[in-house]
C-alpha cells in the first residue's frame, strides 16, 4: 500500500519535472482543487467534435491564445470561440500563456462524426465551364474572400444561435456523393426547403460583409454575415436580400426571402458557416429544429 503511493508520487515528481508547472493545472485532477488552479483552468460549453464549435473561457490572466498554432482573440471577459472543421483531425491543442509568463495547454479530443455519405454508380459530371461562367467566377470569388476577410467587431458569436427558417431539411452539412470511388464535394452547409418568398431571419447578431446586388453565378443572391471572431454565415440562393453591406443585424430580424437564385432545383435556403477556415454544420450552433 505505503509502496504503491511512493510511486505514485515518484511518478508524479517525475512528470512534474518533465513538463512545465503550468501544464499540470490545466490538467490537474480531484486532489488539486484548489481556487488558484481552478482560476488558471480552461473552462469550455459546447461539443469538441468535427463541425463542432465551443464557447471557451480562457484561464485568468490570460494575455494571448493559440489554437493549432494560430494566434486566435480573447474578448474582454476572457471568452473566445474555436470551431472543428468537417474534416479535423482527432486532437487539436489550446495554449493561453499568461502575464505572468507561464503557459497552460489544453490538448481536445476531437470526435468523429459519421456523414451521410452515398455511393453512386454513376462517373462524375464533367463540369465544363464556359469562358463567360469562368470570366465571372473569379471576381465573385474575390468578393466572397474579401466579404470572409472582414472582422466587424459584433458579438453575435457569444450568442445561442436560432434557425433563419423552419422548414423540411432537405439537405445535412458534409453530406457527400461518391460516384464510382472518386468523391465528390462535400455539401458546405444546411438547405431548408420553404416556398418562395419565405421570410429567413439573423441566426444571431451580426454586421452585413455582402449583399450581392445581382444573383452570383452558383449562390444567386448571396448574403453574407459576420457574427465576430472569425465567425459567419452565408445564405445563398435568395429571392430577394433585405439588407446592406455594412447593415448591423440583430438575431431574429429578417434579413432576406428564399428563393432559387444560382444553382438550385427549387426554393430553399442553404444556411453555411464558416469560423476562419473551418466549415462548420450549423444544426450544432441552433440544436434540432422543433
Ligand atoms: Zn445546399
Amino acid at each position: 500500500m505505503i509502496r504503491r503511493s511512493r510511486t505514485i508520487l515518484a511518478l508524479l515528481a517525475v512528470s512534474a519535472a518533465a513538463v512545465p508547472a503550468a501544464t499540470a493545472y490545466a490538467e490537474g485532477g480531484d486532489a488539486e482543487q484548489s481556487a488558484f488552479r481552478e482560476a488558471v483552468k480552461f473552462g469550455f460549453t459546447g461539443e469538441a467534435i468535427q463541425g463542432g464549435v465551443m464557447i471557451g473561457d480562457a484561464p485568468a490572466g490570460t494575455r494571448s491564445l493559440t489554437f493549432e498554432g494560430q494566434p486566435i482573440p480573447v474578448d474582454e471577459d476572457g471568452k473566445f470561440i474555436i470551431a472543428f472543421n468537417r474534416d479535423a483531425g482527432q486532437a487539436a491543442n489550446l495554449v493561453a500563456t499568461l502575464d505572468n509568463g507561464q503557459t497552460v495547454r489544453k490538448f481536445i479530443n476531437i470526435a468523429p462524426r459519421k456523414w451521410q455519405i452515398e455511393h453512386v454508380s454513376i462517373n462524375r459530371r464533367a463540369t465544363t465551364r464556359s469562358a463567360a461562367f469562368m470570366a465571372r467566377r473569379g471576381p465573385e470569388l474575390e468578393q466572397i474572400g474579401a466579404a470572409r476577410a472582414v472582422h466587424s467587431g459584433s458579438k453575435g458569436w457569444r450568442q445561442h444561435f436560432i434557425w433563419p427558417a423552419k422548414g423540411r431539411i432537405s439537405g445535412q452539412f458534409g453530406s457527400q456523393r461518391i460516384y464510382n470511388g472518386d468523391p465528390g464535394s462535400y455539401h458546405s452547409g444546411i438547405d431548408i426547403a420553404a416556398g418562395e418568398g419565405t421570410y429567413y431571419v439573423a441566426p444571431a447578431d451580426g454586421v452585413v460583409t455582402l449583399a450581392a446586388s445581382s444573383p452570383f453565378t452558383l449562390e444567386g443572391n448571396l448574403l453574407m454575415i459576420d457574427h465576430g471572431m472569425g465567425l459567419n454565415s452565408a445564405f445563398l440562393h435568395s429571392s430577394e436580400i433585405l439588407v446592406h453591406e455594412g447593415q448591423q443585424v440583430k438575431r431574429g430580424e429578417p434579413i432576406g426571402r428564399i428563393g432559387s437564385t444560382g444553382s438550385a432545383t427549387g426554393p430553399h435556403l442553404h444556411w453555411s458557416m464558416k469560423w476562419n477556415d473551418a466549415r462548420i454544420d450549423p444544426i450544432l450552433l441552433t440544436g434540432p429544429m422543433d
